[in-house]
């Protein structure tokens, strides 16, 4: 499996750069180091997926993306559970940025 655009997990780590807890400051434990690629990206979404972080995708005003990240801990006292489903389209900015990378390197 590569990176998928629609998968909000994947989406939201490249998106995020990081995953970091909105309703505290928990912040996902992701491996440092190593090539910063699409590969990497997916590896940090899909890790978060196993480890039940919520990523809840919200599109807000407009075009801007945003997701709703939840620790565990947080996603578990609000009765939230993971996005499983796939995003109907992949929003732009996350095609841009795929794009933009993908020449990058
Ligand atoms: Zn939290």
């Amino acid at each position: 499996m590569a990176f998928d655009p629609r998968d909000p997990y994947d989406a939201a780590a490249l998106y995020d750069m990081w995953l970091n807890c909105s309703r505290c400051p928990t912040s996902f434990d992701y491996e440092p180091g190593g090539d910063i690629d699409l590969d990497y990206y997916h590896r940090i979404g899909q890790q978060a997926r196993v480890e039940n972080w919520a990523v809840l995708p919200a599109r807000s005003q407009g075009d801007e993306l945003m997701f709703n990240v939840l620790c565990p801990v947080c996603a578990d006292r609000l009765g939230v559970s993971g996005c499983d489903g796939r995003m109907e389209l992949a929003a732009p900015v996350i095609d841009q940025i795929c794009r933009a990378m993908r020449l990058a390197s």
